[in-house]
């Protein structure tokens, strides 16, 4: 898709599979209950490897912002 990935070059992840430089990916869905989540992943574009750095969850309940994260570590 870009292949004008500075980032990705500069962090230096690549696939463990093929050794291909991935690309950085942030999603965010919103869920039925009001939570909202992102994900931040590197993927490989050739084989669909992905090595998963963040996960954050946010919910709103009342006037309360509840923010969790999950970061994971190498
Ligand atoms: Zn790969």
């Amino acid at each position: 898709m870009n292949s004008n990935e500075k980032s990705v070059e500069e962090r230096g992840f690549m696939c463990k599979k093929d050794g291909k430089p991935m690309y950085f990916v942030e999603e965010t869905e919103k869920m039925s209950n009001g939570q909202r989540r992102s994900v931040f992943y590197y993927r490989c574009p050739i084989c669909g490897y992905r090595i998963e750095v963040e996960q954050v969850v946010i919910n709103v309940s009342n006037d309360k912002i509840v923010i969790k994260r999950k970061i994971r570590k190498k």
